[in-house]
């Protein structure tokens, strides 16, 4: 059985063809599908009923499944979304005046052991299919159109995971938010959040044009290091060349991120560092305000503290803001998603020491 979601447009017409139908018919599907959020070959009325029929026998159109919503008082929503196999994920709704942006997961838990990050805690357990990413959206606008909500505009790779890890599913995901036939959102709009892994930079700018942001969190090595372990196999240096290439004709600023944690990482003079090592990059600072969780070593950097480092960025020529966290009281803000496990002999597990190259 054919989980349709999993192909984007050019596999649907090699699907179709496969079967000797028309390309078109390929885009109605698409369009039935992404556009009219619609789960039942009944009700797509302008294919023939023996196409119809065939369709029912040989494919399906299988989303993620509500496990259960939250509400925060802000509007923001998240949903933990149950799969196939049992596993769950989180996907949160950040509805604002202007945007609705939807920030999903790329995989079940996170291999890259980040030492402020709740999903981190979870480990690895798998990667997850481009049905599963590209299901978190058709799932949350099915859902908000029943409600009358605001259809989402803006896409975020910041859920769970890291998506340069799972490209291949990714790609084909961000190709049905950018097609025309499907969710026709811009590059502008779709962003992927990397902790830096720097083939997966070079393979993106061969074949995407989406937004990029970059989870740096410290201006130096020996405390990136410590923050982000992934940094032991590719250094800051590098990871900022690959962003700087990836940055070429059309291509919007890099988005820094960087995790305010009270007296590790936001000190004055990690604010002129950083300063230092963004001037060769064509960036923007997104200061995070550490947001807590269970057994976190970490505290937030005060209001002041954080004011005071955006302000040495400022005067450096740096374009700093500061994010409003969102969705805090229902667990739902940066580095706190954890979803679920099913399995849970494999919660320990952890595959950094082979992605490091043994150098974790
Ligand atoms: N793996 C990708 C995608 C995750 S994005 C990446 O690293 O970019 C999630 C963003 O939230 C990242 O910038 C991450 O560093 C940040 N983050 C993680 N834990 C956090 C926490 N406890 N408080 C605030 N931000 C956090």
């Amino acid at each position: 059985m054919q989980n349709l979601l999993d192909l984007d447009r050019p596999a649907m017409v090699e699907w179709f063809r496969a079967r000797g139908e028309k390309p078109f018919r390929a885009q109605q599907v698409v369009k039935w599908i992404h556009q009219q959020g619609v789960d039942d070959f009944d009700l797509m009325t302008n294919l023939a009923k023996p196409l119809r029929e065939a369709l029912k026998r040989e494919a399906c159109i299988r989303g993620p499944v509500v496990a259960s919503v939250q509400r925060s008082a802000d509007g923001t929503r998240k949903w933990l979304f149950e799969l196939t196999d049992g596993n769950r994920i989180e996907t949160v709704y950040i509805p604002e005046p202007d945007r609705a942006t939807l920030c999903i997961s790329s995989q079940v838990g996170c291999a890259l052991n980040c030492s402020f990050c709740s999903t981190a805690q979870q480990g690895f357990n798998r990667n997850l299919s481009a049905a599963e990413i590209i299901g978190q959206l058709w799932m949350a606008n099915r859902l908000l159109a029943a409600e009358g909500q605001a259809q989402v505009s803006n896409v975020v790779f910041m859920g769970m995971g890291e998506p340069l890890l799972n490209l291949d599913q990714v790609l084909r995901a961000v190709h049905l938010m950018q097609d025309d036939f499907a969710y026709a959102l811009s590059k502008r709009r779709v962003t992927l959040s990397t902790a830096g892994v720097v083939p997966g930079l070079q393979r993106l700018a061969r074949e995407s044009d989406i937004s990029l942001a970059l989870s740096l969190h410290a201006p130096n090595d020996a405390l990136r290091d410590e923050l982000v372990p992934l940094n032991r196999k590719y250094r800051i240096e590098a990871v900022l060349q690959a962003c700087k290439a990836y940055v070429g004709e059309g291509r919007r600023r890099v988005t820094i991120e960087y995790v305010m944690l009270a007296d590790v990482n936001d000190s004055d003079q990690h604010a002129h560092d950083l300063a230092r090592v963004l001037a060769q990059v064509p960036s923007k600072v997104n200061l995070i305000p550490f947001n807590p969780f269970p057994a976190a070593r970490y505290k937030r950097s005060s209001a002041r503290r954080i004011e005071r480092f955006r302000d040495i960025l400022y005067a450096h020529g740096v374009v700093t803001i500061t994010r409003r966290t969102r969705g805090e009281d229902i667990d739902a803000a940066c580095g706190q998603l954890a979803g679920d496990f099913e399995d849970r002999t494999r919660r320990r597990q952890r595959i950094s020491v082979e992605l490091m190259g043994g150098a974790a």
